[in-house]
């Protein structure tokens, strides 16, 4: 199996490595695969939750909020 190179929602991850050059996912070897179906559950940056309609909402601010915890 190969590693493809990250994709755009994985931007902003913990888990985002150069390797050989390329940014790649230390945890998942085909992240375009893990987003197509849903919201990647290893993702740092991103948190998902389900709304009242069972709707999957995103909340990009985890890491901000992360961040401003650890000042
Ligand atoms: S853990 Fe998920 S969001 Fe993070 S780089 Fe890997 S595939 Fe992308």
């Amino acid at each position: 199996m190969t590693v493809q190179p990250i994709v755009e929602k994985c931007e902003g991850c913990a888990r985002i490595k150069e390797i050989d050059g390329m940014r790649r996912c230390s945890s998942y070897p085909e992240p375009a695969a893990k987003w197509s179906l849903g919201i990647c559950n290893f993702a740092t940056h991103v948190k998902a939750s389900v709304d009242k309609q069972g709707k999957v909402k995103i909340n990009p601010l985890k890491m901000s909020k992360r961040a401003s915890r650890s000042k």
